[in-house]
């Protein structure tokens, strides 16, 4: 008859615990993120791919086509080329190929006009290797279209074109 009444005890105790648990989680605040219809916001330090940084007073990138990212990156992944124009070098072309990335900063470190930053980009998905392959100057296109602005006009050379690529390092 103890015993009866002890498991009888024991069972009601369990259940009462389990219910305080259940209460206790209910009344918080929710941590669970509706993915993919909610966003999170990222830490200031979440490293995503590199990308440009839009120059908040002339509205466009400081990337002088330098190459110094180009010969920096550990993975050869980046492409960039540029023409001269009015004795300054633009990019016609900068390139990443994200799947390669090990996002060591090296290149962001390097870039003398601090042209680089990781972005806050994590949802990255692709079908094919191709979907890695980032344009970074229509990512730039894109965050200027944001605040209205058109696409950057691709800078035309005025004498010998000058191009720096991935392929140079090797
Ligand atoms: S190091 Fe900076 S300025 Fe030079 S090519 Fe790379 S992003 Fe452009
Ligand atoms: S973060 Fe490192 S591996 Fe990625 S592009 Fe920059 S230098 Fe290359």
């Amino acid at each position: 008859m103890v015993a009866y009444f002890r498991e009888m005890f024991v069972g009601l105790w369990s259940l009462v615990a389990g219910m305080a648990v259940t209460i206790r989680y209910f009344v918080r605040p929710i941590v669970t993120v509706q993915y993919p219809r909610q966003k999170l916001t990222m830490t200031p330090k979440y490293r995503g791919h590199i990308e440009l940084i839009m120059d908040p007073e002339t509205n466009t990138h400081r990337c002088t086509a330098c190459g110094m990212c180009v010969r920096t990156c550990p993975s050869s992944l980046i492409t960039v080329e540029g023409v001269k124009v009015k004795k300054k070098k633009l990019p016609v072309k900068h390139v990443i190929d994200y799947s390669y990335c090990s996002l060591c900063g090296l290149c962001v470190e390097v870039c003398p006009t601090k042209a680089l930053k990781f972005s806050n980009e994590y949802r990255l998905a692709g079908y094919q290797r191709q979907d890695m392959v980032i344009d970074l100057m229509a990512r730039l296109d894109a965050e200027r279209a944001t605040v209205g602005l058109p696409p950057l006009p691709i800078p035309t050379p005025e004498s010998e074109e000058e191009t720096t690529s991935a392929e140079e390092k090797a």
